[in-house]
């Protein structure tokens, strides 16, 4: 079985660093009047993000300029992570979570995440994971929407191991209904949370089916993932 997991909202919260990296990434590059627009950015991917920005602001895109303000936003992301501005977690029950599941020789684990990989493995870190315990990885900049990259993950377990995984071993965990609609779209299990970008009434209208308030009854999740019926399944309360 492969556990993918996406970062933002679900691992790991950010404290609106990541949204301040983009747009201190973007004042440095442009100026001051480079704005944020309030874009909605739960969930999505980061070149989507990256677009999205430099439309609203009227700029024009260049393969130079793509490079420079990702190297830019990186190095905001980890000057606001490392700022005392900002309050960067692990979400609840997520590290024991991780360790519980690498103990398990069934399962394999991976990110599938909106975050370019440069910013996705700087999150991960930030928070005390070792990243490349998330063996198989699909990042944003691997296919134009998020739907795209559940191949991804499937096609790298292939190379990785050298045999296939159907999409209905494939668990896609994730705080959003983008992270719903990607694991539907390809028939893999999805384990929604609300800790993050969406409600849990946005989730259930999404077609999630399995939704948990957060992942820090970790007996559950493991109990779910390998077929039994989850001790605690429920929204107790939204965070
Ligand atoms: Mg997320």
């Amino acid at each position: 079985m492969l556990v993918l997991f996406d970062i933002d909202g679900t691992l790991y919260h950010g404290d609106g660093t990541g949204r301040a990296a983009f747009i201190d990434a973007g004042r440095e590059l442009f100026g001051d009047q480079f704005a944020d627009h309030d874009l909605v950015l739960s969930g999505r991917l980061d070149p989507w993000i990256f677009a999205r920005f430099m439309e609203l602001n009227g700029l024009a895109m260049t393969p130079e300029i793509d490079e420079a303000f990702r190297a830019a936003c990186h190095r905001h992301l980890r000057l606001r992570i490392e700022s005392a501005q900002h309050r960067v977690i692990a979400l609840p029950g997520t590290i024991e979570l991780v360790q519980r599941l690498s103990e398990l020789p069934e399962i394999t684990l991976g990110l599938l995440t909106g975050n370019w990989e440069a910013n996705g493995r700087l999150k991960v870190e930030s928070i005390g994971f070792d990243s490349q315990q998330f063996r198989i990885c699909a990042w944003g900049n691997d296919g134009p929407t998020r739907n795209d990259l559940p191949p991804v993950a499937r096609r790298r377990y292939v190379d990785t191991f050298r045999r296939d995984i159907a999409y209905e071993r494939v668990v896609i965990v994730g705080d959003t209904v983008h992270d719903v609609a990607c694991a539907m779209a390809h028939n893999c299990r999805c384990l929604a949370v609300c800790t993050g970008g969406s409600t849990e009434a946005e989730l259930r209208d999404a077609g999630a089916t399995t939704i948990m308030t957060d992942l820090s009854d970790s007996a559950a999740v493991v109990d779910w993932l390998v077929g039994a019926e989850p001790s605690v399944v429920g929204a107790r309360s939204q965070m």
